[in-house]
C-alpha cells in the first residue's frame, strides 16, 4: 500500500483548478463520489468527508490527499486571495479604453484595455471578472484571451453594452 501524496507539501504548485484533475470525496460513511461541488469544501472542512485528487501525468497518475483546505479554497476562489489574484478585496477604481487591436468597436464583444488606478493588478481573470460583475455589472468573457502589463493595462474581451464609462 502506498499512501497518497500530500497536496499541502506542494503549496501553490499543486494544480487545484486544473481541468484534468479528478477530485474524489470519501464521506465518513464510506460513500465515494467524484468531482468537487459547492459543498465539497464545507464537508471536508467539517470532517464530514475527506478529499483526494488524482493528478494525471503523461506516464503515470498520482493520488493526493487534499490536506490544505485553505489553499484549496483560495485556488477555487471560495475565499479571496489577494496574493494569488493580484486583486484587493475592495471597490476597484477602473478605467477602460478600446484596445488598439479592436477592428469592430461596435461588436457585441469588444477587446478592451483595463487600467486599475487603485493599484491592483490582474493575475486571475476569473477573479477579476467576478469582482467587476458584482461591482459594476461588467460582463467579461473569461474564455477569451487576456494579458497585458501594469503599465499598458490588461486587455480582455467584454460585452460592450455591459460596460460603464
Ligand atoms: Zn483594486
Amino acid at each position: 500500500m502506498v499512501e497518497p501524496r500530500s497536496a499541502a507539501a506542494l503549496g501553490k504548485e499543486f494544480p487545484y483548478t486544473q481541468k484534468t484533475l479528478c477530485y474524489i470525496e470519501i464521506a465518513a460513511d464510506g460513500a465515494v463520489s467524484h468531482g468537487a461541488d459547492s459543498g465539497t469544501y464545507e464537508r471536508a472542512r467539517s470532517g464530514e468527508s475527506r478529499l483526494f485528487a488524482v493528478w494525471p501525468g503523461e506516464w503515470a497518475s498520482h493520488l493526493f490527499v487534499i490536506d490544505d483546505l485553505d489553499e484549496y479554497a483560495r485556488a477555487h476562489g471560495l475565499v479571496h486571495d489577494q496574493e494569488r489574484t493580484g486583486l484587493a478585496d475592495h471597490e476597484h477604481t477602473t478605467r477602460w479604453e478600446l484596445d488598439p487591436s479592436e477592428k469592430k468597436p461596435m461588436g457585441s464583444y469588444i477587446t478592451i484595455r483595463v487600467h486599475l488606478d487603485c493599484g491592483c493588478s490582474i493575475r486571475d481573470l476569473d477573479a477579476f471578472a467576478k469582482q467587476i460583475r458584482d461591482q459594476q455589472g461588467w460582463d467579461i468573457a473569461t474564455s477569451g484571451g487576456w494579458g497585458g502589463s501594469s503599465t499598458a493595462g490588461t486587455y480582455m474581451r467584454a460585452r460592450r453594452k455591459s460596460l460603464t464609462s
